[in-house]
């Protein structure tokens, strides 16, 4: 970047927005898109949306060894997947880029340094090996691990000195020991006593800032009016109130949002293993679903009705209905969600979303009319919670896929069992296709009538033969979709079992 671009962003107005809503979702990308991190995006973009104001992504790449360019792609994939993208952010334009951290490098070094000016902040000479051997003596002490203040009184004239010979330093904050206060939305007055942080690196002597003053900085100048995050980042709050007082600057408003605990009440981390929205899609949860269900973690509908459309969600979406308490993200209950939204669909909604799960596990789909697919989709929508179960419950449609299931397999080794399904296929050789439940009703008496079975002994034997499980879609919907020639073909290779 020129030194030219840092000046026009410098010079701009900054500050939060006075008449436009503009929230941020500020990932540090180091892998997927976690599904704590899809909430808090969410709670942003509904934000923003129920305001009418821009939702900014900005990427938070400052740490060179965990942040790469790829995982970047990953998030940015991730979010345009769940149809959430952002208004302003990498890709996507807006008046207050670069909306990379690593882009905007010699911004927080101007910035940094004029805090040397100011006073407010002073070089520390101190190298990372003595700051760790002071840490553990003061641990060890049982003393608070603040900074013990070797650089603090070193004269200007002599800090400039070392500087110039080359020394390397960090530019290290002085921490104001006062009480700090903001208000939040879920919580109220927030206070921070004196004597919580010491004096603080701002930027590091690789020209690196610490995430506190980066993302002070950026929300100062990329206008944010509000701070939606997840409430780990209270605890930051007492270096961000004092790097935004050093500089003299306004806060935005601020909603620390509950933790995601797993059903275990653990923290649901990425650490810990928990799934991405990645994994989510790739299993078959629809993004309207999974994004329903995550707007539940942390947020209540007004008239707790749970199962309803992102724009109702938009709608009803308020930072003062935000739940300060913990959020539990429970599988079952999305697992349910998703199924309720499959169920909802129609088939020509569905099919789409079910033709890559089907196309993956090698099912001949691309050779099946569209109606016929329709129909099968239709005979097995009911059974659907995730898409990647339709695999599971069409392959009795498929002649390629037609297997019998072992107990299957057993009743039709039955001496009964087969002679139900000889005249079974006498049956249907008579009648020809089967088109209708009252064609399959006539076989049925026919066969009733000549073999004197009834009841379960009669059905399951016919439903074995043809579909290879005595579980799964009803015949009158299994045998029309496969023909009478694929019928036939079946009941003889169960009479040969
Ligand atoms: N990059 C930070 C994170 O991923 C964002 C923190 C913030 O929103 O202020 O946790």
């Amino acid at each position: 970047m020129t030194s030219l671009d840092i000046k026009s962003i410098l010079s701009k107005e900054a500050g939060p927005h006075p008449t436009e809503t503009r929230v941020r979702f500020a990932p540090s990308p180091t892998g997927y898109l976690h599904v704590g991190g899809a909430r808090t995006h969410l709670f942003n973009w509904l934000y923003a949306r129920k305001t009418k104001g821009k939702l900014i992504l900005r990427v938070e790449d400052t740490d060179q060894v965990r942040s790469t360019r790829e995982s970047e792609e990953m998030v940015l994939k991730d979010i345009a997947s769940l149809d959430l993208n952002p208004d302003e952010g990498p890709g996507f334009g807006g008046d207050y880029g670069p909306y990379r951290q690593s882009e905007r490098q010699e911004i927080f070094q101007m910035l940094a340094v004029s805090l040397l000016a100011k006073k407010k902040a002073y070089r520390c000479f101190c190298t990372e090996e003595e700051l760790d051997s002071k840490a553990k003596a003061a641990k060890a002490a049982n003393k608070p691990p603040h900074y013990d203040g070797t650089c603090t009184h070193i004269s200007e004239e002599q800090s400039q000195k070392r500087a110039e010979a080359g020394e390397k330093f960090s530019i290290r904050m002085t921490a104001p020991q006062k009480d700090y206060h903001f208000e939040d939305a879920l919580r109220g007055t927030v206070t921070f006593k004196p004597g919580m942080v010491g004096d603080f690196v701002v930027l590091r002597s690789n020209g690196m800032p610490v995430y506190n003053f980066s993302v002070v900085v950026d929300d100062y100048f990329m206008r944010i009016t509000h701070v939606i995050r997840g409430d780990d980042h209270l605890s930051n709050m007492i270096r961000q109130l004092m790097i935004t007082e050093a500089f003299g600057w306004k806060i935005p408003k601020f909603a620390h949002i509950s933790m995601i605990l797993g059903m275990d009440k653990k923290k649901l981390s990425k650490r810990e293993g928990a799934s991405s929205v990645h994994d989510y899609l790739n299993a078959g949860f629809l993004p309207e679903a999974l994004i329903n269900f995550l707007a539940l973690l942390g947020w209540s509908p007004s008239d707790g009705k749970e199962i309803r459309p992102l724009d109702e969600i938009v709608n009803d979406f308020d930072l003062e209905r935000l739940n300060k308490s913990p959020a539990v993200f429970d599988d079952e209950k999305l697992l349910w969600m998703n199924g309720e939204y499959i169920r909802a669909m129609s088939t020509e909604d569905l099919l789409p979303r079910v033709l890559p799960f089907l196309e993956k596990s090698g099912y001949n789909v691309a050779t099946k009319p569209k109606e016929w697919l329709l129909k099968v989709l239709a005979a097995v929508q009911g059974n659907l919670k995730v898409l990647a179960d339709i695999n599971a419950h069409v392959d009795i449609f498929f002649d390629t896929k037609f297997t019998f299931e072992q107990d299957a397999k057993t009743m039709m080794q039955a001496s009964e069992a087969k002679k139900v399904v000889q005249v079974f296929r006498q049956e249907i050789e008579k009648i020809g296709e089967i088109q209708s439940e009252s064609d399959l009703q006539k076989v049925q008496t026919a066969v009733k009538e000549q073999t004197g079975t009834k009841g379960k002994n009669l059905f399951m034997p016919m439903r074995a033969a043809v579909t290879g499980k005595l579980h799964g879609p009803e015949l009158k919907f299994v045998m029309p979709l496969i023909g009478q020639k694929e019928t036939l073909r079946r009941i003889d290779l169960s009479l040969d079992l």
